[in-house]
């Protein structure tokens, strides 16, 4: 994007320019930091050859497209949130160290696209907003100290949960795999543009009503710590996604519990990271 919110297109501007350059910004990521600084002087340089349109008239897909591999999702690390979940579910049992799942590739959808929450499907549909991290550098056995240094950047994601599907059946992956359930993007942050990560404000809306305001500070295990614990036993590699865990004030834990229902907005906000906003429909039009 350039500063007066043009939007470059990657794939036009790699083909006018050589053969050999990537045309998706995942690949660009996957260079890894030397490529990404070339794109971005490419983008000023030359960016306004290839201009795709400008923000306000595209629609925003969600960042890196179809992901390589699924999200890695860390369950209970804001307190507040583990306190109300307690509550609603009853004692959790966690252990000292983070808690992961996976969402699948297929549940990812556009930061501003509809959301299905059919009856059949579920009708206990519930918001999450987190802190995304994109991984930009391969790594193994990463020490908290270089962590950061992996991150290729950050971006809004709501993990969409079917809570009927994930408690009741304790099917965490196939409750937090609807199919194009939970927004991503608007953008995707380089890491430069975003100082400290562990200082940003969340909030999530539903109908214009604030469901959850926390911020980033609070985490149980910080990006760090997750990014450093993960790759003990597994190569992180680039466009890996961690997402980082939600805060209180979802659904499940009001009184009485509250479900996103057709009709209903879905707003979610990170500092510096832009707002999603969705409809949540019956079906898909
Ligand atoms: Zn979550």
């Amino acid at each position: 994007m350039l500063d007066d919110d043009l939007v470059v297109d990657l794939t036009d501007l790699a083909a006018a320019h050589s053969g050999l350059l990537p045309r998706t910004l995942l690949d660009w990521v996957g260079l890894g930091d030397k490529a990404v600084e070339r794109l971005t002087d490419l983008c000023a340089s030359t960016g306004r050859a290839h201009i795709a349109g400008s923000l306000t008239d595209l629609r925003l897909a969600e960042p890196l497209g179809r992901l390589p591999r699924n999200v890695i999702c860390v369950g209970a690390n804001y307190r507040e949130h583990i306190k109300e979940s307690e509550e609603a579910v009853g004692p959790l049992d966690l252990p000292d160290e983070p808690v992961y799942f996976t969402k699948d590739v297929r549940s990812i959808c556009g930061p501003h696209d509809d959301i299905t929450a059919g009856e059949d499907v579920s009708g206990q549909l519930d918001w999450e907003v987190e802190l995304a991290v994109v991984i930009g550098r391969a790594g193994r056995d990463i020490d908290p100290s270089e962590a950061l240094g992996h991150v290729f950047g950050y971006a809004v994601l709501n993990d969409v949960s079917a809570r009927d599907i994930q408690l009741s059946r304790n099917q965490w992956w196939k409750g937090k795999s609807l199919e194009r359930s939970s927004p991503f993007g608007p953008y995707l942050v380089t890491r430069d543009e975003i100082p400290d990560p562990q200082n940003l404000e969340l909030r999530c809306w539903v109908d214009g009503v604030e469901k959850q305001h926390s911020n980033t500070k609070l985490m149980i295990h910080d990006i760090a710590a997750l990014v450093s614990d993960l790759s003990r036993t597994l190569t992180l590699e680039p466009g890996d996604v961690i997402s980082t865990g939600t805060p209180a004030g979802v659904g499940l834990g009001s009184t009485p519990p509250q479900w996103l229902r057709p009709g209903a907005v879905l707003e979610s906000e990170i500092t510096g990271l832009g707002r999603q906003r969705n409809r949540i429909v019956q079906e898909v039009e």
